[in-house]
């Protein structure tokens, strides 16, 4: 877990915490080939590290593959998808993370007709983004597999990275083609490194392990993340429970979080 993944959780839990719900831990871990067994371990141990709990936690995506197949069967049924041959490779890159599961198709195949059996894509018919909802390999796409998951664990609230606030209508269209109601959702801001791109892997100084291993505690974390969520006028170590009234009366950040404005943490 990076840093900007403590600051969304730490969002989440305010949200939850601040309105009497249930926060529910989910695995999204549909990328078979980047998901490894031991991740959902690291991930609960830095939950715990940082003082955050959740009230339940339920299956995992890679258990969900009859569900998912369920409604992909429903939405073929209603004439919501189409079959694509582009190639593997894009396919891929599509479904490699929630972020980049998103995005325009140029909509190569969405008039072919191609039959849906054999190794070809499903993607969704609606809008320019014709969301992959099952690549070519038979793995699962990412925004079939969490609305399907969102609809049927009951999921009322949502709050993930403002890079997916572009999707909104197509996840709205799903939700509501598969007969569920869409969860309200709010959008926190994102975390750059120096390279002014969204925190990931190769910001191997953010993720909380190494932080940790650089001596900062816990406190003094959810301190940073408070201070450049505005929760907070400057940086001193807290508890997720003291920022409750601040979450409650200011609003949400949308702008993303530069590397300067955190440099403390990168030196
Ligand atoms: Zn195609």
């Amino acid at each position: 877990m990076h840093l900007g993944h403590a600051s969304t959780y730490l969002l989440a839990w305010l949200q939850v915490r601040a309105t009497g719900g249930q926060l529910l831990l989910r695995m999204e871990d549909v990328d078979r080939q980047r998901c490894k067994a031991s991740f959902a371990e690291a991930w609960r141990e830095d939950l715990r590290w940082l003082g955050l709990n959740w009230d339940r936690e339920v299956a995992p995506q890679s258990t969900r593959g009859e569900a998912y197949q369920e409604a992909l069967s429903k939405l073929q049924s209603a004439g919501l998808i189409f079959a694509c041959r582009c190639r593997r490779k894009d396919m891929e890159e599509a479904v490699r993370a929630p972020h980049e599961a998103w995005g325009n198709y140029p909509g190569t195949c969405a008039d072919k007709g191609f039959p849906f059996d054999g190794a070809v894509a499903m993607r969704l018919r609606y809008t320019a983004e014709a969301l992959v909802l099952r690549r070519a390999d038979g793995a699962w796409g990412y925004p079939l597999a969490v609305v399907v998951d969102d609809g049927d664990q009951g999921v009322t609230h949502v709050l993930r990275g403002q890079d997916l606030a572009d999707s909104e209508s197509s996840q709205a269209f799903l939700h509501q083609a598969l007969g569920y109601a869409s969860p309200s959702c709010l959008h926190a801001p994102l975390w750059l490194g120096p390279d002014t791109q969204r925190l990931s892997k190769r910001h191997g100084a953010m993720s909380l392990r190494s932080l940790r291993e650089k001596g900062w505690s816990a406190e003094e974390l959810l301190g940073q993340i408070a201070a450049a969520l505005g929760y907070i006028p400057e940086p001193s170590p807290c508890h997720p429970e003291d920022l409750l009234t601040a979450y409650n009366t200011q609003p949400l950040r949308k702008e993303p979080v530069s590397h300067a404005e955190v440099l403390p943490l990168w030196a």
